[in-house]
């Protein structure tokens, strides 16, 4: 299932690569969208080549791919979410729905910690961050992989809605001189692309067992 995960993963990335760097060059230096269809791209090569046989291993590919591939800030920060994520999955030999929720937040507050960035800064955090809370509280009601990834993909757009506004005190969109104000941030934006990629996945894998 992880692996399905990531290839349409993979795929909405490039759909969508174009509309992310735009929104990158508002304030940034429009190369975000680029940048994370190439990881992601890179990942599915990694995971097509090693046949991961974990979700552990799978999200530690993913990580290596976005880490060692240069994307930019985000795509060092996205690296560390990812292998945070894949440790913790690690940890677990059946990873149920609590684990996935637990690992989420670990991975949001390790980039918050290597991005010295919090919530409301407008930036990634601002969708990881709501996305793991929604998570773990749809897990602690009993809710399953499904419930939990839907719960984090609707929080996730709500989080990026809420860049809108903000003024950018992370990254380089700080030093524009309205800090983005009136357009999402990046990041952001890309983690609902992440989120809604991964429900979709197990939207098909549903249809399929169906
Ligand atoms: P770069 O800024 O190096 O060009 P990208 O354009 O790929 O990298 O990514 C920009 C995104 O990275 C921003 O929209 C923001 O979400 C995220 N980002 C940048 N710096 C930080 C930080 N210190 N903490 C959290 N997220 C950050
Ligand atoms: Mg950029």
């Amino acid at each position: 299932m992880a692996k399905a995960m990531m290839t349409l993963t993979a795929l909405r990335f490039a759909d969508s690569a174009d509309e992310l760097s735009r929104l990158d060059a508002v304030a940034g230096d429009g190369d975000h969208g680029v940048n994370m269809a190439a990881s992601f791209g890179e990942a599915v090569v990694r995971i097509t080549t090693d046949q991961p046989s974990t979700a552990a291993d799978v999200f530690n590919l993913v990580g290596q791919a976005f880490s060692e591939g240069g994307g930019g800030s985000a795509g060092a920060l996205f690296g560390a979410y990812f292998t945070k994520v894949g440790q913790r999955l690690g940890e677990a030999s059946n990873p149920v729905s609590a684990d996935f929720a637990e690992s989420l937040m670990l991975g949001a507050l390790r980039v918050s910690e290597l991005g010295r960035s919090a919530l409301g800064d407008k930036t990634m955090i601002d969708a990881l961050q709501p996305a793991a809370v929604a998570a773990e509280t749809t897990a602690n009601a009993g809710g399953g992989i499904h419930a939990v990834l839907t719960a984090a993909a609707v929080a996730a757009r709500l989080g990026a809605e809420s860049t809108i506004q903000m003024v950018a005190r992370s990254g380089r969109a700080r030093y524009s001189n309205i800090g983005a104000v009136g357009t999402a941030d990046p990041g952001a934006r890309s983690v609902t692309v992440l989120f809604d990629s991964w429900e979709e996945a197990m939207e098909k894998e549903l249809q399929n067992e169906a």
